[in-house]
């Protein structure tokens, strides 16, 4: 153990061991400012934790076998992520690191329609094509990692359960495998009009895996919602009979979430369709809200529309973005904008160095010309930067850069890219060239922090650190006057994103609560730029980042992580609510 505890301090980790006589607790966090999820103000306390949950917080709470020195740090509690897509992931991978790495302690999988059980046999392979579609997980990923040992959801959660994990998992059941299972064939069709019997069957299976713990229903009517094969996901233009009906089926359980994609691009229809599921749940219902390109700020007349719902009764939340939603541009990634080139196919290929040579360069170039610019389908394109810069303003933009340099912009996308850096698009949240929609999006009473989309969009999207960023933009790097309070930021991210998924047990440091833990130095806090690593099942690529200035992140008492260094604890397990 000294040897152990030599090798943390050589490494400049902040995490003491000790063994105190007369130990009480298992652990006790000593010294550090704690922020404990309700919204309270911080205070110094001791934390103690006792069997994996929080059995005190104050002054002189007694002896432990481990000490972690918290002095100068926050204590927070492991964030609650309710926006995840590890549905595969996280029956092969105990780390789910996309997210673990940045200190969330639970995520909830199965979102936006797309999940794989319930499942009949001869359906797998499509509800791999619509996952693929929907969240760019790739086909080769999900044939390697899946084994298909379940058919009901149910045994999907027995799945999950018997599946080692480091963190916490919860999933809602999707729409789109409930409809395929009940329906079959038929049911891939959006089109197809469930009939009564089917809606009633689907009904009876959302009941049911809420009843085994799923923490509710999810579904989606995005149009970019699109199986491998082109179909629009089959949950797109379900009617209302079918929706209410599962939704009615997820109420009478007495508790489950209702979780729904909706493109907004017909406003009054699908706020009528959003207020008849609470009506039909009686349960909360949450939406994806995007300040969407097209559609101005609609957002504010979908949260009018939730307050006023509130106003009878209702729950209706927009889950908001952390920041500009849109894709990363990279040489490894999905979204290049040199792919076109046959002459940088082949270097990249052979000899990726080659890439370097100013003859290569312009011959690339040359051939990319008759694209007109590499940005032109987003004039408003960043360098992403190391450490990484989602605030960008326009003046920023690679093609302002171009022009203040008198260079192409081609150019300096093919600089970008090949020294190895991701151009950033914007496309959702920045209207306005700048971040006061989200601004305005986080702080609205019908909202909670969502959408990081953990799990998916492989090598084109790395939303997954929102709860990073949400600490250390707003908590800390914004303009003064949008500036958010730790508290408040950690208030939403943790409390109230349990509490809205039923977990009444975590997301607050209170004795009895589960011991979901981040000790982080609030001045370090942010993400590392990510990066493209190839570590999938059956070789596939994903984003990858990891949070800086966590320095240890407990679940259910135990030390996950150190110093950003996993530690093998296997703490976590399947969420059932
Ligand atoms: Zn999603």
């Amino acid at each position: 153990m000294a040897g152990r505890t030599a090798t943390r301090q050589a490494v400049g980790l902040l995490v003491v061991v000790s063994f105190e006589g007369g130990a009480v607790h298992d652990v006790v966090i000593r010294g550090g400012s704690v922020v404990d999820g309700t919204g309270a103000g911080r205070r110094t306390a001791d934390v103690a934790i006792s069997d994996g949950r929080i059995v005190a917080v104050g002054a002189d709470i007694g002896a432990a076998r481990q000490v972690l020195d918290a002095d100068g740090l926050l204590v927070l509690p492991g964030w609650v992520d309710i926006h995840g897509h590890y549905d595969g992931q996280a029956l092969w991978d105990p780390l789910l690191e996309t997210s673990s790495a940045h200190g969330v302690t639970t995520v909830v999988s199965g979102n936006c329609g797309v999940g794989f059980a319930p499942v009949q046999p001869e359906q797998r392979a499509w509800t791999i094509s619509l996952m693929e579609g929907v969240e760019d997980i790739p086909a080769v990923v999900l044939e390697q990692g899946l084994d298909w040992r379940w058919s009901t959801f149910p045994e999907y959660l027995d799945a999950l359960d018997a599946a080692p994990h480091a963190i916490d998992v919860a999933v809602h059941v999707p729409h789109a495998a409930l409809r395929v299972y009940a329906m079959g064939e038929r049911g891939i069709d959006h089109a197809e009009v469930a009939t009564d019997e089917e809606v009633t069957t689907m009904a009876r299976l959302a009941a049911e895996a809420v009843d085994a713990g799923a923490v509710g229903f999810s579904s989606s009517r995005s149009r970019n919602h699109v199986a491998s094969d082109g179909r629009l996901t089959p949950s797109f233009s379900a009617g209302a009979a079918e929706l209410r009906g599962i939704a009615a089926a997820v109420g009478r359980t007495g508790k489950g979430v209702v979780e729904i994609n909706v493109d907004t691009a017909n406003l009054d229809g699908d706020l009528e369709l959003l207020v008849g599921l609470c009506e039909a749940s009686g349960r909360p219902v949450s939406m994806g809200l995007l300040q969407r390109p097209g559609q101005g700020n609609r957002f504010r007349q979908v949260l009018d529309a939730f307050a006023a719902a509130g106003g009878k009764g209702h729950r209706l939340l927009g889950q908001a973005a952390a920041r500009p939603t849109g894709l990363l541009q990279s040489l490894a990634g999905r979204v290049n904008p040199l792919a076109a080139s046959t002459t940088f196919q082949e270097v990249y290929q052979t000899d990726p160095a080659e890439l370097h040579r100013a003859e290569v360069k312009a011959k690339i170039l040359a051939e990319l010309s008759g694209d007109a610019d590499l940005t032109s389908r987003f004039p408003l394109a960043f360098e992403l930067g190391d450490p990484p810069r989602y605030d960008r303003p326009p003046a920023e933009s690679l093609a302002a850069r171009a022009a203040a340099a008198g260079i192409e912009v081609n150019e300096l996308v093919y600089d970008v890219l090949v020294g190895g850096g991701f151009v950033y698009v914007p496309v959702s949240n920045y209207l306005d060239g700048d971040l006061r929609a989200v601004h305005e999006m986080l702080v609205h009473p019908c909202t909670i922090p969502g959408l990081s989309d953990g799990g998916a969009h492989c090598t084109m999207i790395a939303d997954f650190d929102y709860p990073t960023f949400l600490l250390s933009y707003w908590g800390r790097d914004a303009p003064e006057e949008l500036r958010m309070t730790v508290e408040w930021v950690v208030q939403q991210q943790c409390a109230a994103t349990a509490a809205l998924v039923g977990m009444h047990d975590r997301g607050t440091l209170l004795p009895g609560r589960r011991a979901d833990v981040n000790l982080v130095d609030f001045e370090r806090v942010g993400s590392t730029a990510p990066e493209i690593v190839r570590d999938l099942p059956g070789g596939g690529a994903r984003l990858l980042s990891h949070g800086r200035g966590y320095v240890a992140t407990l679940v259910a008492g135990e030390v996950t992580y150190e110093g950003g260094v996993y530690t093998g604890a296997l703490a976590g397990g399947l969420a059932r609510v």
